[in-house]
């Protein structure tokens, strides 16, 4: 269920996001040469509802092509979900989620979609693949962030040229990021909300400059000293069996405070509240890194209000039921002193 071309089809430029599916009939990779030889592999649309990253790698292709002009460097671009981006979903309900398969798992027969991703994964490790970039949205208000899944210098570097705030994850190791993470510097670039102008033209100055960048062992160490990093160590998910809004529904379970994605990036105290139970069953699900339940070790339930006990910083927390149903609530992070 992969197609690879080595060159951009006629028209593809003039498509959005949700056209993509006139042209492309199954996930596709592009192979672009350009100067230096070693290609710059970016993945867009695994979620099929973030457009900012074809609208950037879109406007980027359109300049050169305007031009007339060869990459900087050569470009292998990887359009993921372009069924799931047709209507404007992260990714249809018969459908895995698109970055969560790039790792096989012993025990289970794999998924088209996971022997899809290991066809990527071999056919940029045989390239030699420079580097690689993920580009996503998030559906809360959130800063513009790198996301690193190890910490050695070149992906601190890496992650420093796009944003001075970088966070370090090692799980769900089914991500894009974490399967390239192995072999070369890879990053997951959080562009804010979509469709929003500053986020394509981020991530398109970005993705330029990494495609003029000659190597990273010519910046210097002080290129990074003043990152702001943060490490992810959980995971929130409000149960399944319970029901949560925002606005005081009369049969939630959890209310969680109105403008709740106020909290992104913020880093909160020991009593910040996460929201007010209405029974005596609520409670937010916690998984650490290991996937082990450690609710008891950050939120405490205390008249009717779930309050932090150990401070933290959240990121990702979204107001969109559906994205709380299809993947969580939000992450907790701690400072790295590094
Ligand atoms: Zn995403």
């Amino acid at each position: 269920m992969l197609d690879i071309f080595d060159c951009v089809p006629d028209g593809l430029l003039e498509l959005e996001s949700h056209q993509l599916w006139q042209l492309l009939k199954h996930p596709t990779l592009i192979h672009l040469e350009g100067d230096r030889s070693l290609p710059l592999f970016v993945s867009i649309l695994l979620h099929g509802n973030e457009t900012t990253s074809w609208l950037a790698m879109r406007e980027l292709l359109c300049k050169y092509q305007n031009q007339n002009k060869y990459l900087p460097r050569s470009l292998s671009l990887f359009i993921g979900n372009i069924e799931a981006a047709r209507y404007r979903q992260r990714h249809l309900t018969n459908q895995p989620d698109y970055n969560r398969i790039w790792r096989l798992e012993n025990e289970l027969e794999p998924l088209p979609e996971q022997i899809m991703a290991q066809q990527v994964i071999a056919e940029m490790r045989s390239r030699g693949v420079f580097a690689s970039i993920d580009i996503h949205n998030n559906t809360g208000r959130n800063p513009h962030y790198g996301c690193i899944t190890r910490l050695d210098n070149h992906s601190r570097q890496l992650a420093r040229l796009f944003s001075k705030i970088v966070v370090h994850y090692t799980c769900p190791k089914t991500v894009q990021s974490y399967a390239f993470g192995k072999f070369c510097p890879a990053i997951v670039l959080e562009c804010g909300q979509p469709d929003m102008p500053a986020g394509t033209a981020h991530a398109l100055e970005y993705v330029e400059t990494c495609l003029n960048f000659d190597s990273f062992d010519n910046l210097p160490d002080s290129a990074i000293a003043d990152i702001d990093l943060f490490h992810t160590v959980a995971i929130v998910k409000v149960p399944e069996h319970l029901n949560f809004s925002f606005t005081g529904d009369s049969d939630d379970d959890i209310t969680f405070p109105v403008e709740m994605d106020r909290l992104n990036f913020c880093e909160l105290a020991i009593g910040a509240s996460f929201g007010k139970v209405n029974n005596n069953r609520a409670y937010l699900s916690v998984l650490n890194e290991e996937g082990e339940e450690k609710g008891d070790r950050y939120f405490q339930i205390k008249n009717g209000e779930i309050t932090l006990k150990v401070p933290v910083m959240p990121s990702m927390i979204t107001l969109d039921k559906n994205i709380i149903r299809q993947d969580c609530l939000c992450y907790l992070m701690e400072r790295l002193i590094h």
